[in-house]
């Protein structure tokens, strides 16, 4: 069952407005069985409106739109879809009291601009606004629907939550559907489409798969649907399961959780503490571990230890060392994860020294060369890691790596 939003305003196309809506929409249709099909945004232009809500009904059984439905000159959805659905437009009794209410309420008198919003057409059945004076119109053709609502996003995500997924969920049958994410780390993309190759050519054709890279990680997004929840669920699963077979030590999560979350989790469980000691993320790590709730549980602290003073001074690492294999080296970042292990008196220490860039490199150490240790009571491992040139994915990819190794570590 396909599904068409169109996104109006002119301020979605310059860049003024995010289009939330639209992927807010796509989400939750898809949730309830929709293949949303396209997203479209256009401006507040009639012929445009026209032609693109044609398109979308020759594509698609259900076409949600938003925007334009205010009461101003340059909201022209309301007449437009009257037109292009022959109706006449009449004064609808249950919305003028909706939006007196809402106008007396707020202590205003209603005038002409108000009054005009009661018109809706006669063809179409109402979708209550109970946030703001547009009311939202549902219009038939056939097996088709077009619904439109208007621009402002809580209006709108009422509008959609109250009427329209309930009335859709009345008018057509809908299938189940099942995303299951498959979480993954330590092999680039490239290498892991490699390594799958056989797995992926012998998928059922039910089963859609998406690689979904981000720095230092891919995200494997396996889709399917069917009549039946149960059975779709168990497909996924049997391929799921086939590919923990095939790369276990890579697979992170089955569920959809980032590594910050997991390493909490071990962390808990293991009723143990983490402390960073960070040079080339500053801190980030420390961030990322403490966005999760619940963090004070087991993260003590950081040492931002940027500059080669603090790293001797707070955390201990030999002056020496420094001076003879550099503060981007194994020696010196085993020093500093061990360093603030002793310091904070934490079960787990992690840390980083790297060249993050654009500058700073050097012939032996390009930029992105990172070095990143994880120390625990009785033992402490490092890894030299080379990144690419850009400092933001540098600072992302090696925070990956850091809480990658803690959680095999752990
Ligand atoms: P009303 O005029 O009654 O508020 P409307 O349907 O005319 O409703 P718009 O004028 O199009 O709505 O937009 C109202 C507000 O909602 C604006 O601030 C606009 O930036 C925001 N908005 C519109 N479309 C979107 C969208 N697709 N995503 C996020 N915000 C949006
Ligand atoms: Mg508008």
């Amino acid at each position: 069952m396909n599904l068409d939003i169109i996104s109006i305003g002119d301020e979605l196309l310059i860049g003024q407005t995010l289009n939330t809506n639209a992927h807010w929409i796509a989400a939750e249709l898809d949730k309830i069985g929709f293949t949303i099909r396209q997203h479209t945004s256009i401006s507040d232009n009639k012929e445009h409106i026209v032609k693109t809500l044609t398109d979308a009904l020759d594509n698609s059984n259900v076409v949600l739109i938003t925007g334009g439905l205010g009461p101003t000159n340059d909201d022209l959805t309301m007449p437009v879809l009257n037109e292009y659905f022959g109706g006449k437009l009449v004064v609808d009794s249950d919305v003028y009291k909706d939006i007196e209410r809402l106008i007396l309420g707020r202590g205003f008198e209603m005038n002409e601009n108000n009054k005009r919003q009661a018109l809706v057409p006669d063809n179409c059945k109402v979708i209550r606004n109970p946030n703001g004076t547009a009311p939202g119109m549902w219009f038939e053709r056939g097996n088709k629907v077009v619904a439109a609502m208007p621009g402002v996003p809580f209006e709108m995500k009422a509008m959609i939550t109250d009427s329209v997924i309930p009335w859709l969920k009345q008018k057509y049958v809908l299938p189940e559907i099942v995303h299951q994410m498959v979480l993954i780390q330590g092999l680039p993309e490239s290498k892991l489409a490699e390594v799958l190759t056989d797995w992926e050519n012998n998928l059922p054709t039910n089963i859609k798969l998406a690689y979904l890279p981000s720095p230092g990680r891919v995200k494997l997004r396996l889709t399917s649907k069917g009549a039946n929840r149960k059975q779709v669920q168990q497909g996924i699963d049997e391929q799921v399961e086939k590919l923990t077979q095939l790369i276990p030590q890579y697979i992170y999560s089955t569920d959809n959780i980032n590594l910050e979350e997991l390493v909490g989790k071990l962390l808990l469980n293991k009723q143990a503490t983490l402390a960073t000691a960070e040079s080339c993320t500053g801190g980030y790590i420390a961030h990322l571990i403490t966005s999760i709730s619940g963090s004070s549980e087991y993260f003590k602290g950081s040492v931002i230890s940027y500059s080669n003073e603090i790293k001797i001074n707070e955390l201990g690492v030999n002056p020496t060392d420094i001076e003879t294999y550099g503060a981007v080296s194994q020696q010196v970042v085993e020093q500093m994860a061990l360093g603030v292990l002793k310091k904070f008196k934490v079960d787990y220490a992690v840390s980083t020294s790297g060249v993050a860039g654009p500058t700073g490199g050097s012939l032996e150490k390009p930029v992105g060369t990172v070095w990143i240790a994880v120390a625990s009571k009785n033992r402490v491992i490092s890894k030299q890691f080379t990144f690419g040139k850009l400092r933001s994915v540098n600072i992302e990819r090696s925070a990956v790596a850091a809480l990658g190794m803690l959680r095999e570590v752990l």
